[in-house]
């Protein structure tokens, strides 16, 4: 006797078994029929012609009833599309099938869904596709009663949102929340609901007939209570100001550090910018937005009456969900389609950073407190563009250095971390407590070090190189690329080499990359085209383990969580001065600073972190300048002292 699980097709070539089949060894796996009994229904089937369902066959034998054949639908091992499913249930002929499968190829279709095109093409009834679906995948269907939705759950979306996902949410469950599926099989729309929600949820069935009905009737009702309430002038306050908390609790709880809250023309996009990506968060109705503008002008001292002009304003907030107090940055900007709100929130959980938490490599550090930061005076440049974590790392230099022996003042725009210990200054444009007559006064003040927030013009690099030959350490910011650029840059800026050569100490160039999450981190191959990118071969990477995340619940199904510092640390030595004062070309600086100063590149210090699967290769090639071509992964570790 064949074995039911290989069976053989008439061409006599062994083939993947057929709906029937796989229903039938599904049943006998899981006890619900003993093999003699498919075996018989099979040669039966085989009598009644090829497309004849076997379950059918099965049913008349009075081998399978409908409480059976549900439990084998159940069956973790019966992974049946759906279409050959229906087929086999005898709801669907075969020819209806493949009717329908080339349909969907057609562009009217394409993309979309074959439960969707079977009941709009009247193919099968919408009931019975939801059951089969619902004894598919285990989940209930719904019916939309209007009392039984929690509306509250709707608020965190939008109405717009579910009809693009066709999903709608019913109630707060214990599983998670309950979310009623148009097409439940739709892994993408799941994920989504997932992360909108941010929180586990536990899928029903709903019919698409039923959805609309209810987003019909939604809508109705909201546009008649919209009106009243705009006429008797009332808004709601009091919702509006959980809305409002909950954006920025919400963000918090995310480790968010900017929420854009965005009129778009029919709808309000809520984004959050999280590990420096900005994300999707939510979709609001377009109705919210004049209490939430309304509500945040309040609460950030700005002007309540004017719509037409940008603003600034902040204001101080206590998360209760987390007990952190958090200062939030406010800016309206207004666009066509109404005032585009952005969060900034500073939280003060970031505990000073001790800057050899930064996440330089071993060596590197070494290099930077004994060749830098120890020196008794000159200038240390820290560059990057915006987000790139020098603020951090500046903070972390001052921390180091904040000692009773010295003396530290600031001059910052504005202070975003408060030190004990210290004299910090917050710049004022409207008082005039500007750069220059901070200066002026700073040097008054008998420090030992002067750190200036951010370097933007040549009057400011003349400042902090005049406070250095005077015999200051200072530490400040600049804006560009890499470590080379910063000094091109100051070169570019009219300031004597000799000026840059005498004073400049070092310059730290970085960047941010996100983490790899370490909750679904898999081991990643560079492929051909990443190594002709990184311009390396595959040998240079030799040791190395990749990783990347696929994606789950923990990073929001980024596959990323967390950031990591890459560094170059160019320390000016002889031979890199005299590239300087004669006026080297950019080039010829980066060869005699890798060739004498042990300098390693951005992309480097990028390639052996992410060798030790700290972060991608994609974050390397997205972020990461590649000037030159790195060496290889075991000179960039013996030069870092990074144990391989
Ligand atoms: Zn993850």
């Amino acid at each position: 006797m064949p074995s039911v699980l290989a069976p053989q097709t008439e061409d006599g070539k062994a083939e993947s078994l057929d709906a029937g089949a796989r229903i039938g060894a599904c049943m006998v796996k899981a006890g619900l029929l003993s093999e003699r009994d498919l075996q018989y229904a099979l040669r039966v089937r085989e009598k009644m012609g090829k497309d004849y369902p076997l379950t059918r066959v099965l049913q008349e034998l009075g081998k399978l009833d409908d409480e059976k054949l549900r439990k084998v639908q159940k069956q973790s091992c019966l992974s049946l599309p759906l279409g050959d499913m229906l087929v086999e249930l005898g709801h669907l002929k075969p020819q209806e099938l493949r009717a329908a499968s080339a349909m969907l190829k057609t562009p009217e279709w394409q993309g979309r869904q074959l439960a969707e095109l079977l009941v709009a093409q009247q193919m099968i009834p919408e009931h019975v596709l939801l059951k089969v679906m619902a004894d598919k995948l285990g989940y209930p269907v719904v019916q939309l009663n209007e009392h039984e939705v929690d509306k509250s759950l709707l608020d965190q979306v939008s109405l717009e949102w579910c009809r693009r996902h066709q999903v709608m949410p019913v109630k707060n469950t214990e599983e998670g929340v309950q979310v009623a599926f148009a097409d439940p099989a739709d892994k993408g729309v799941l994920q989504a609901a997932e992360v909108a929600f941010d929180r586990q949820i536990s899928p029903a069935i709903v019919s698409r007939q039923s959805l609309e009905k209810f987003f019909t009737r939604y809508e109705r009702e909201a546009k008649k209570e919209g009106k009243s309430a705009s006429a008797s002038g009332k808004v709601d306050t009091h919702e509006t100001t959980l809305l409002v908390n909950r954006l920025i609790s919400d963000a918090i709880s995310k480790d968010a550090s900017d929420v854009h809250i965005e009129p778009m023309k029919d709808y309000v996009r809520i984004r959050v910018r999280c590990d420096g990506m900005l994300m999707q968060d939510r979709e609001l109705s377009k109705d919210a937005l004049p209490g939430i503008t309304g509500r945040l002008k309040v609460m950030a001292k700005a002007d309540i009456a004017e719509r037409r002009r940008h603003q600034g304003g902040g204001f101080k907030f206590e998360d209760k969900k987390s007990g952190l107090e958090c200062d939030v940055r406010v800016s309206f900007y207004n666009t066509i389609f109404g005032e585009k709100i952005v969060l900034r929130l500073l939280t003060r959980k970031a505990s000073m950073l001790d800057v050899a938490d930064v996440g330089m490599a071993p060596r590197m550090l070494q290099r930077f407190i004994d060749d830098a930061l120890e020196i008794p005076s000159g200038v240390i440049l820290i560059t990057g563009p915006t987000g790139s974590g020098k603020t951090t790392t500046l903070y972390g230099c001052v921390n180091y250095l904040n000692d009773s022996e010295h003396a530290i003042i600031t001059a910052e725009d504005p202070v975003e971390y408060v030190i004990e210990g210290i004299a910090q200054c917050s710049l004022n444009a409207k008082i005039d407590l500007t750069f220059e007559e901070s200066l002026r006064h700073m040097v008054r003040q008998d420090p030992d070090v002067i750190v200036l927030g951010e370097v933007r013009d040549r009057f400011s690099a003349e400042a902090a190189i005049q406070a250095a030959l005077t015999g200051h350490k200072v530490l400040t910011t600049f804006h560009t690329e890499d470590s080379i650029g910063g000094l091109l840059r100051l070169i570019n800026m009219n300031i004597e080499t000799f000026l840059i050569s005498s004073t400049v100490v070092s310059v730290l160039a970085q960047r941010l990359l996100r983490r790899v999450c370490p909750h679904c981190a898999e081991t990643y191959r560079p492929t051909v085209r990443d190594l002709q990118r990184l311009r390396v071969r595959a040998s240079d990477l030799a040791g190395a383990d990749f990783k990347q995340g696929k994606g789950c619940h923990h990073c929001h199904y980024t596959g990323y969580s967390g950031r990591v510092g890459v560094f170059e640390l160019l320390v000016l030595n002889e031979p890199v001065k005299d590239a300087i004062l004669n006026c080297k070309t950019s080039l010829e600086i980066r060869r005699i600073s890798v060739e004498t100063s042990g300098l390693i590149t951005l992309v480097e210090d990028g390639i052996a972190k992410a060798a030790k699967g700290q972060t991608s290769i994609q974050e390397v090639l997205r972020h990461l300048p590649r000037l030159s071509p790195p060496r290889s992964l075991e000179d960039i570790f013996r030069l870092a002292g990074v144990p391989e």
